[in-house]
């Protein structure tokens, strides 16, 4: 194929569907293509995270994160309703395991404040009655509007919209490279008036291709969960520890899914190469030696409290041990239920090869021939909808 279009997103997660949609809305009659490399959209972190449309009180008022997260969570909540898509609007108590960590708690409920979250602070009475089973000290954190919804249809009736609006949609087609202007993929070759790249774990890989993503590299960290095998309606919310927040992750807590079936995770340990999924799945040899690299320098320095990390969550691998751990979380939270891995998922974490510090907010680069997402994390699903109108917002000061 030799194709030219007005503007090519590489990469169909969520990010890519609906930064395609607002670049199509903007300018209707120009043409949009969106290359996906799987014969799927939404096959990587899109259609593999927990689903939490979360509310946004984890997040400093300054970060993209909290910027978005508040009305993402309303227009996907929006969007499920108006399209009869599932959601669970089954709330969220976040918990203390003793009082260390009551002031963990009262800060979640600052920056909430602050950024605009209906969010409450209540007694270990007031939890009980929420979800008789939840276990904490004293007090908990309660968010109403934190809810789960099913990622994979979510993303199926995004790139229904996508197509229906004419973007091009191109499965099974993978950016490999440039050469001057052109994009070269696994079919033929794009050319391209301007350039998105939205490829997740593959995003530093693509930017470096146009010559972004200079002092960046993604060190994958893997996201296991354990299905419950209690009925439907076990728990009936969604139970979170408080987390370290200096660190990207939330710790390991009860989802409970649009089903309304539990699991408990996601676990947070470095993946051996990006696509890691299972067995030799996605298997490079250059990638697992420069995580292994990278991965050793971060835990000798414990930059971003990396080692912590990592000690952390090894023990997790283990079944037990990951049940062990959130046991604090819930009365009755026991290993005879907890016995299925579901699908892991992984997350696509940029390191900053400079600072040697993981990238905690959103980040992107870009100028007036392409542009390059290339920090995506959690809560990127929640965000999609008003993060991809602000990146085209982006794009069209830099495109001038
Ligand atoms: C375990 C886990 C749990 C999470 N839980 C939540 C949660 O509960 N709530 C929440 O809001 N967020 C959550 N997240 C984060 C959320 O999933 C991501 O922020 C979001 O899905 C990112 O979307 P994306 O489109 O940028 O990336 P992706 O979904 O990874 O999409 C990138 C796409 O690019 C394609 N691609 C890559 N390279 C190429 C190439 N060369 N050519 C063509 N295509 C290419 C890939 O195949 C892929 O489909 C979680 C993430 C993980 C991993």
């Amino acid at each position: 194929m030799r194709t030219t279009t007005d503007t090519l997103v590489i990469g169909g997660g969520i990010l890519g569907l609906c930064l395609a949609m607002e670049m199509k809305r903007r300018d209707p009659g120009g043409s949009v293509t969106l290359l996906e490399k799987e014969a799927g959209c939404g096959r990587h972190a899109s259609g593999r995270n927990s689903g939490v449309l979360h509310a946004g009180f984890y997040y400093g008022s300054d970060t993209l994160k909290a910027r978005f997260c508040v009305e993402g969570n309303r227009s996907l909540t929006e969007y499920c309703d108006d399209r009869g898509l599932p959601i669970r609007k089954c709330g969220k108590l976040v918990v203390a395991k003793d009082e260390s960590e009551v002031a963990g708690l009262e800060e979640l409920h600052r920056r909430g404040q602050i950024n605009g979250v209906e969010l409450s602070l209540i007694s270990e009475s007031e939890a009980k009655e929420i979800d008789p089973r939840v276990s904490t000290f004293e007090k908990a954190l309660y968010s109403p509007s934190t809810s789960s919804v099913d990622p994979g249809r979510v993303v199926a009736a995004l790139l229904a919209d996508a197509r229906e609006i004419g973007v091009e949609v191109l499965e099974g087609i993978r950016f490999l490279g440039r050469r001057g202007p052109a994009a070269l993929t696994s079919d033929g070759t794009v050319d391209a008036g301007y350039v998105i790249n939205a490829a997740g774990l593959q995003a530093d890989r693509v930017g470096k291709a146009f010559g972004f993503s200079e002092h960046y590299t993604m060190l994958p960290f893997k996201g296991l969960y354990l299905w419950s095998s209690e009925p439907e309606g076990a728990y009936r919310t969604h139970i979170y520890p408080v987390p370290d927040l200096r660190r990207p992750f939330l710790g390991v807590h009860i989802t409970v899914n649009v089903d309304g079936v539990a699991t408990l995770g996601p676990t947070a340990a470095p993946a051996f190469w990006r696509e890691n999924y299972g067995g030799l799945s996605g298997f490079d040899l250059g990638e697992l030696a420069a995580v292994i690299w990278r991965s050793s320098e971060l835990f000798i320095r414990n930059t971003s409290g990396f080692r912590n990390l990592a000690l952390d969550e090894l023990p997790k691998l283990w079944k037990r041990q990951l049940v062990r751990k959130a046991s604090h979380l819930a009365i009755g939270i026991s290993a005879r239920h907890f016995r299925t891995w579901g699908a892991p998922g992984i997350r696509a974490q940029l390191l900053d090869t400079r600072s040697k510090e993981l990238v905690m907010d959103f980040y992107f680069e870009g100028d007036d021939r392409s542009f390059h997402v290339l920090n995506a994390v959690s809560p990127g699903f929640t965000c999609a909808l008003p993060f991809s109108r602000f990146l085209v917002d982006e794009i069209e000061k830099r495109a001038g």
